[in-house]
């Protein structure tokens, strides 16, 4: 609920304006400071995040490549500190592999609750 209200657009513009000098989610806007960033991992050793936990979780495949594209051009622009040692491919493949993952854990966690409730009707 508390998550649906801080993505209202006003509270997005408010909270952006008390924000100043924070970057922000591509997809709902909210700066860093207020929500959860979701990292994916490029290499070993370097990540990029383009999303907050929550719009991953609430976005198809296609809506986090088109976040994903968005943040790899912005990066690509300022060069400088976000010298880019990846291509854009091999990044969306890192945001397919990691929303792959994604959906196995939550579909093994969803057969796991549907197992303890079949282990709980057996012992009655
Ligand atoms: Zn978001």
């Amino acid at each position: 609920m508390i998550n649906k209200f801080k993505r209202l657009k006003v509270i997005v513009s408010l909270l952006r304006l008390i924000s100043p000098g924070y970057s922000y989610c591509k997809k709902c806007g909210l700066p860093w400071n207020w929500c959860e960033y979701k990292a994916v991992d490029y290499t070993l050793g370097g990540g990029t995040f383009s999303t907050c936990q929550y719009c991953w979780d609430h976005s198809d495949l296609e809506e986090l490549k088109e976040c994903y594209t968005q943040t790899y051009r912005m990066q690509e622009r300022s060069g400088g500190y976000h010298q880019l040692d990846h291509t854009l491919e091999h990044l969306l493949d890192c945001v397919e592999r990691d929303y792959g993952m994604d959906i196995k854990t939550k579909r093994n966690l969803k057969i796991n609750k549907i197992k303890s409730k079949i282990n709980s009707y057996d012992k009655n």
